[in-house]
């Protein structure tokens, strides 16, 4: 079998120039789905913010101003070929490395702290991120990047259904999720919604779900259905745009399944606020 060596130095460039863009640059199909909500709007104050959020998406690239305040917790789904060899330290580690340097070039406010309960002090470096590393056929190494606000990722939730479940007590789940969060997870939202798998995985597929492209639709026609109905059902609720009130409390709604056990239906519901910054590279 033929292997393919890839430098650490590669990947840190990679990494470094990917984590810089989404600083500055949300979603590329962002700000069309913000301009449509702008033009179905009718409250002056929804309006405002609409066209305050596409302001900050046409500056921050231009003077390099992070989107937001929260740059959030890095998060990274790596997908390493077989026939890949990184040459240097374990990816996780590159990952942090490059993580730190970019955080001080960028003056990154420091979002992380080392222990989640006791003293809370502050890394200062914004690492560690998260990494989530599976092994694929073939010799590239795949990084989807995100960069995970707090605000929104407070507001997610998980339910153990079980089998009687139907789609309408899932659609129920959901909408009762977004109303719980109102204001906090920084509406307009894009909903990833995970079903099946057991408690860590459809948790992880909620994760990924808000990474797909947003004109892409479910590949599943049933799915498809469901997530437009649950979009109207979360729009529908009035929250609106900050929570403020107002036809827009979500842009885009994903789900993503997998197998589960015959006496599961695990659902978890990942909130991603507007600063919906993330990225896909392949080396
Ligand atoms: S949830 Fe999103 S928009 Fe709100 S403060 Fe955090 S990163 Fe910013």
């Amino acid at each position: 079998m033929a292997y393919r060596y890839v430098s650490c130095e590669t990947i840190e460039s990679e990494l470094a120039n990917a984590i810089k863009y989404i600083t500055f640059t949300p979603d590329p199909e962002l700000p069309a789905l913000l301009k449509n909500a702008l033009a179905n709007e009718t409250g002056e104050i929804s309006k405002d913010i609409l066209n305050c959020m596409l302001k900050n998406i046409e500056l921050a690239p231009k003077i390099e101003i992070p989107l937001c305040q929260d740059t959030g917790t890095l998060v990274v789904f790596a997908e390493i070929g077989n026939q890949c060899i990184i040459e240097g330290p374990p990816l996780p580690e590159i990952i942090n490395e490059t993580l730190i340097k970019v955080s001080k070039e960028l003056y990154l406010r420091p979002s992380i702290v080392k222990d989640p309960l006791l003293q809370r002090e502050n890394t200062g470096n914004n690492a560690p991120a998260i990494v989530h590393i599976s092994i694929i056929k073939g010799d590239t190494i795949k990084l989807q990047i995100d960069q995970k606000g707090g605000g929104a990722e407070n507001m997610s939730r998980l339910q153990m259904f079980t089998p009687s479940a139907s789609s309408e007590d899932i659609k129920n789940f959901v909408v009762e999720t977004v109303t719980l969060a109102g204001g906090n997870a920084c509406p307009p939202l894009i909903i990833g919604i995970g079903i099946g798998g057991n408690f860590e995985t459809c948790a992880l597929l909620a994760k990924k779900a808000i990474l797909r492209p947003l004109s892409k639709k479910n590949p599943l026609k049933e799915y498809a259905v469901l997530e437009q109905e649950i979009l109207e059902s979360v729009n529908a609720t009035g929250i609106g745009v900050q929570g403020l009130g107002g036809k827009t409390n979500a842009l885009a709604v994903h789900i993503l399944t997998a197998p589960c056990h015959i006496a599961s239906l695990p659902v978890a519901v990942n909130l991603q606020c507007h600063s919906h910054r993330h990225i896909e590279i392949i080396i």
